[in-house]
């Protein structure tokens, strides 16, 4: 529960004629975008204006998700983005926890003077409770679930339709790898409950998200497992790469490489699993741990990023093979680290 006081001054701003922008975070997951559309799907019901911009464009296996038809994507319309963040009475960002996670709509975001709302799960946040309205809790699973929680909070239980139980309960499942991790909460089962009564429907989630890939995207994760992939057992590591010309070869779309970086966590000692690719022209680093290995600590100090103790990300502007490169630099680093910490 969140404290009664900031729940009322949230439900302050739910007030008819103003408008809303609801922003995720660059690079949206299905947590950022469930979260944003269930608010866009909420306000459209009380009948306030709102507009969900993304600030680039959503991985394809999420188009099925009510609402996502009406999404703007900032990278394809900037001009209008901008101006809706500036004319917007309130801006909701989700899932992330420091403005600059905007990405291209950061700029707009920093100079609108009206009010910031900010639910997130990351640690850390950098946005103070003086700029924003700000709801974190760093052991939710998932932003979809404390959306849910400050809806029902709010006292709008009464208007979750089956489209915003489904949009939220989709964040629920991606953010837990269905339900894998960052859910041993009793609590987290209980608001999973909660959603299928309001009608979510966990198949079609499971099925579209899960069950739809290419061809060329199975054969893509065959040959980065089988060839592309490194295991440095004494850092308790593994290392995954595409390059731009292995994902021009396998018909490389958004979303296809979803999953890769969690599969060598699945072999025994292995506790840290790091996928480098090419995303927008930059070189992309996910990371994801086992127990206590601080992925995010490796990501925010080499990669200026961050993101959860388990599953975090970063930059290179290196190549993928001189990230490769650099990252094996790092080696001694990481046994050190290994060793202060009690994994
Ligand atoms: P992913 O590997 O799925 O891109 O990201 C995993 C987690 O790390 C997500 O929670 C995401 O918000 C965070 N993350 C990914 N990239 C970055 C980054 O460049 N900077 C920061 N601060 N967090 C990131
Ligand atoms: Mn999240």
């Amino acid at each position: 529960m969140f404290d009664k006081n900031q729940v009322g001054l949230l439900k302050d701003q739910f007030r008819e004629g103003e408008k809303w922008v609801i922003i995720p975070h660059l690079n949206p997951d299905g947590d950022a975008i469930g979260a944003s559309l269930a608010f866009g799907l909420l306000l459209d019901d009380l009948g306030i204006e709102n507009t969900v911009i993304v600030p680039d464009s959503a991985p394809d296996f999420l188009s099925f998700l009510p609402g996502m038809d009406r999404v703007l994507v900032g990278k394809k319309h900037q001009e209008q983005a901008d101006r809706l963040i500036s004319e917007g009475d309130v801006v909701l960002l989700l899932d992330h926890n420091d403005i600059k996670r905007s990405g291209n709509l950061s700029e707009a975001v920093v100079k609108h003077s009206g009010q910031k709302i900010m639910i997130d799960h990351h640690p850390d946040p950098v946005i103070t409770p003086n700029e924003a309205l700000m709801f974190s809790r760093v052991s939710a699973s998932s932003s979809c679930e404390l959306s849910y929680e400050i809806i029902c909070q709010l006292g709008f239980k009464d208007r979750i339709t089956s489209d915003i139980a489904t949009v939220l309960m989709a964040g629920m499942i991606t953010d837990t790898g269905a339900f894998s991790y960052n859910c041993s909460n009793d609590n987290f089962f209980i608001n999973i409950a909660g959603l299928l009564e309001h009608g979510a429907d966990k198949d079609l989630i499971i099925d579209k998200i899960y069950n739809q890939y290419s061809e060329d995207r199975m054969r893509l994760v065959g040959y980065l497992i089988n060839q592309k992939m490194e295991v440095f057992p004494e850092i308790r590591t593994a290392i995954v790469s595409l390059n731009w010309s292995e994902m021009h070869k396998y018909n490389f779309k958004k979303g296809d490489s979803e999953g890769v970086v969690n599969m060598p966590l699945s072999i025994k000692g292995i506790d840290l699993s790091v996928f480098i690719s090419v995303r927008d022209d930059k070189t992309k680093l996910s990371f994801r741990s086992k127990g206590n290995f601080p992925a995010n600590k490796i990501a925010s100090t080499y990669f200026s990023g961050g993101g959860h103790l388990n599953a975090a990300g970063g930059s290179s502007d290196l190549s993928v093979e001189d990230t490769v490169k650099y990252f094996k630099s790092l080696f001694s680093d990481i046994k050190k680290l290994i060793d202060s910490t009690e994994l």
